[in-house]
């Protein structure tokens, strides 16, 4: 199996955990979202962990190098052995540059960087009709993806996936998040993938990109 060590891209509600759930079957990579890693390692205790609990309980931001330390940490793990599928970070172009320099440090090479492209009129739908299961960590959506009818019950609509949050963390998306796009585009690893369509038929654009 070759390395296959990437970042997942793209506006909210794009489709990257639920790409990342087929992938890591494809790849036998984990997939590391930024949120759960830090909740992961608060819970942990590790020395990160505690420093980050400190700023997440006064309601401020981890800042960056925690962030990207635990990353670090997280993917010299040897479940990180044939590579890792990072989702949720880097948020903003200084973020990405910092990453870069500390896996440069570290002697990790990111092997590609995904964009997964939707246009914004389809990403608020997407998001408001997402659920999760808490149990499986599995994604739906009560039209695209609808949930068996017997763990309705334990889903999780996320309080952040209304219109309105939604529009917002769109927004959010296109000022400081996307200028990374062209800062991984200028490092020739950037593979962007039309993430409209069936969720099988992206997962089959995904690996076409990543074979390439
Ligand atoms: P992200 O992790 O990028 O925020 P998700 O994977 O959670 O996005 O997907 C957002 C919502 O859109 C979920 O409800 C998911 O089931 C649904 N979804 C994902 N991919 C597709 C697709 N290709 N077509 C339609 N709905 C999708």
């Amino acid at each position: 199996m070759r390395l296959m060590r990437m970042i997942l891209v793209g506006p909210p509600g794009a489709g990257k955990g639920t790409q990342a759930a087929r992938l890591v079957e494809t790849y036998k990579i984990p997939h590391i979202s930024s949120g759960d890693m830090l909740r992961a390692a608060v819970k942990e205790g590790t020395n990160l962990g505690k420093e980050a609990d400190t700023f997440m309980k006064a309601g401020k931001l981890v800042p960056d190098d925690v962030v990207i330390g635990m990353i670090l940490e997280r993917v010299a793990k040897p479940d990180c052995a044939n590579g890792f599928m990072l989702d949720g970070f880097p948020r903003t172009r200084p973020q990405a540059e910092a990453l870069d320099t500390a896996m440069t440090k570290a002697n990790v090479k990111l092997d590609a960087v995904v964009l997964i492209e939707v246009p914004d009129q389809l990403l608020e739908e997407r998001a408001c009709g997402r659920r999760s299961d808490p149990e499986t960590g599995l994604i739906y959506h009560l039209k695209y993806n609808p949930p068996p009818p017997e763990i309705a019950e334990r889903l999780v609509h996320r309080k952040d996936d209304t219109v309105e949050a939604v529009t917002t963390r769109v927004q959010k998306y296109h000022s400081e998040t996307e200028p990374i796009v062209p800062y991984y585009q200028n490092k020739g690893i950037l593979e962007r993938v039309d993430g409209v369509g069936d969720p099988d038929e992206i997962t089959k654009r995904i690996t076409a990109v990543l074979k390439s």
